[in-house]
């Protein structure tokens, strides 16, 4: 049995889920003509509470697409400075776009209405003209961390008096609902745009969706197609991520739950220097000079156990769909004996 923690990308379809896509009408979705795939926009538009979506196949298209569509060559965008589309996505936000980001060190991946404020660029020839805010929520490179929904509020207060539209890198949105007292239709309302990802925590094998007003949407979609996103009989993707809407959400509190006991074991080993306030599925410690990451990885090899080396002395775990309680005993096991 290999056990992997490398990212909760790695789930594969269960029978459920497979039936599901083997079962899918589909049509050309370049043509809008994959019922499917209509069925999931719709589907993912309401659930935030705005107009349209549009599915693309993964979330750094997204996110790309996105910034594509809210900015201009020469602007500049804000963004934590742990930020996936800056750290992640090949530079995109600069080979796609022409735009540079303004990073921000904020708290464990989470910026402030105040730290933006002061970041917006006045009005002159010389500046690069901000236009344009990005969140990320859940945080990945930062351990998993989530908003409050205050803080969230203040932050689109300010866009919305300095005209700056605010997208949301949701890559994990989910887990970040499920743990915290929001829902979908708050989220939606402070964001312009929303990216969602299927192929994380709910266990779709492909998919993301970009979010937003119709118009927007419809630009969007001719830059997807630019992109070489335009894709066609792709319902039988969508087909996986209905199902993974309908029966993966609410269960992603277990993953949480598991991720919770490893770090208390963590917590108390004496090869571990620190370890990031485990929040919701993410998992982020540094280890003493017992070990490296890499040598770390090695020790865990002999037990099948996969895992991210995050820097030199930085290991990442994360918990998922096919990470089992069985699983969860044995990784507590090694963790004791290394
Ligand atoms: C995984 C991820 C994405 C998108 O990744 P893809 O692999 O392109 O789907 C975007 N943002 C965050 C925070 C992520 O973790």
């Amino acid at each position: 049995m290999i056990i992997d923690l490398r990212s909760d990308t790695v789930t594969k379809p269960n029978k459920a889920m497979l039936d599901a896509m083997f079962a899918a009408p589909v049509g050309d979705d370049v043509f809008n003509e994959d019922p499917t795939i209509n069925a999931l926009e719709v589907k993912s538009a309401a659930l935030f509470g705005h107009e349209a979506a549009l599915f693309c196949p993964s979330g750094t298209m997204t996110n790309q697409i996105a910034i594509k569509c809210h900015t201009q060559p020469g602007n500049e965008l804000i963004c934590d400075i742990n930020s996936h589309i800056y750290n992640y996505e090949g530079g995109g936000i600069s080979s796609n776009s022409g735009v540079q980001a303004k990073l921000i060190q904020g708290d464990r991946g989470r910026i402030t209405a105040e730290q933006i404020e002061q970041h917006i660029n006045p009005d002159y020839d010389w500046l690069s003209q901000t236009s344009l805010v990005c969140l990320e929520n859940t945080v990945n490179r930062a351990g998993g961390s989530y908003y409050k929904l205050d803080d969230i509020k203040k932050i689109k207060q300010l866009c919305q008096q300095k005209h700056l539209p605010l997208h949301l890198d949701g890559a994990r949105i989910f887990n970040a609902l499920v743990e915290s007292n929001y829902t979908s239709q708050d989220i939606g309302k402070h964001f312009d745009s929303i990216s969602i990802c299927l192929s994380k925590g709910l266990g779709a094998p492909v998919g993301s969706l970009l979010v937003g007003n119709k118009a927007f949407i419809k630009k969007a979609r001719r830059v997807r197609k630019v992109f070489g996103g335009g894709m066609r009989q792709a319902g039988f993707l969508a087909a996986a991520g209905i199902y993974a809407l309908d029966n993966n959400i609410t269960r992603l509190r277990d993953d949480h739950h598991r991720a919770k006991q490893i770090e208390a074991v963590l917590n108390s080993m004496p090869y571990v220097e620190s370890i990031l306030p485990v929040d919701t599925n993410i998992i982020i410690f540094n280890l003493t000079d017992k070990y490296t990451a890499v040598s770390f990885e090695e020790a865990l090899k002999p037990y099948n156990i996969k895992l991210a080396a995050f820097g030199k002395q930085t290991i990442r775990f994360v918990t998922h769909l096919d990470f089992t309680d069985d699983m969860l005993a044995i990784v507590i096991d090694v963790l004791k004996k290394m």
